[in-house]
């Protein structure tokens, strides 16, 4: 799941305004404590999140997804904004953007990949698959609309879970894949749907430290050293 796709962008559909964003919009104190380089505050460290659905999943399947995407993050030991942006708009510069796919990834070589991270492009992006994350979950996406509360619920904590490792990607550019978990390069049924949350303190720690890696707080990540893998 953590390989790079190529020609991935190009079905996302997204404009990047970069620079002629304006700086005011929409930004409030709790986003300048997230991203201001170097301003560091005494809490929990902090992330943004803006998702975009190009699913069409029903609104209540995607703010449950968003739901438990926070609640993941949050057992990370990590504060984080959910934010919902509509296909086609300009991207949050301040933000991770999760991008939710329908149906499969978009080329051959990807069959199968529930999920991916552009990681080369100025802004952090990834992308979640959502008929092969329903496959993972042994869930159909074409007969979605038959599934039961108990299958719903196994999807939501299926694409939180592929959401979350391609976050960690993006943030701990330099961890590899774990043998099992939530960083294992194949997340099986258990991995995906089970109610025990598969992730260990050390990728805990790791991911603190990613995350103040984006806030630009070099210090603390070079005090901790490497993580042992
Ligand atoms: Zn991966």
């Amino acid at each position: 799941m953590g390989r790079t796709p190529r020609g991935v962008l190009a079905v996302a559909f997204l404009t990047v305004a970069g620079a002629s964003v304006p700086a005011t919009q929409g930004m409030d104190a709790s986003d300048l404590r997230s991203f201001g380089p170097g301003g560091l505050s005494s809490g929990p460290p902090r992330l943004t999140l803006a998702f975009v659905d190009y699913a069409v999943l029903p609104t209540e399947a995607f703010h449950a997804l968003q739901a438990e995407t926070v609640a993941l993050v949050a057992a990370m030991g990590v504060d984080v904004d959910a934010r919902t942006l509509q296909p086609g708009s300009d991207l949050d510069v301040r933000a991770i953007t999760l991008i939710v796919m329908d149906g499969e990834a978009p080329s051959r070589r990807m069959r199968g990949v529930m999920g991916a991270v552009q990681r080369q492009g100025a802004l952090p992006a990834l992308w979640i698959y959502s008929a092969n994350v329903a496959a993972g979950a042994r869930l159909g996406w074409k007969t979605r609309d038959r599934w039961s509360a108990s299958d719903r619920d196994a999807f939501t904590r299926a694409m939180a879970r592929v959401a979350l490792h391609e976050v960690v990607h993006l943030l701990c550019p330099w961890r590899a894949h774990d043998r099992e978990g939530l960083m294992a390069s194949v997340m099986d049924r258990s991995t995906l749907t089970s109610s025990r949350v598969p992730f260990t303190t050390e990728l805990r720690r790791d991911f603190g430290l990613g995350v103040d890696a984006l806030r630009g707080a070099a210090y603390p990540m070079a005090q901790a050293g490497p993580s042992r893998r």
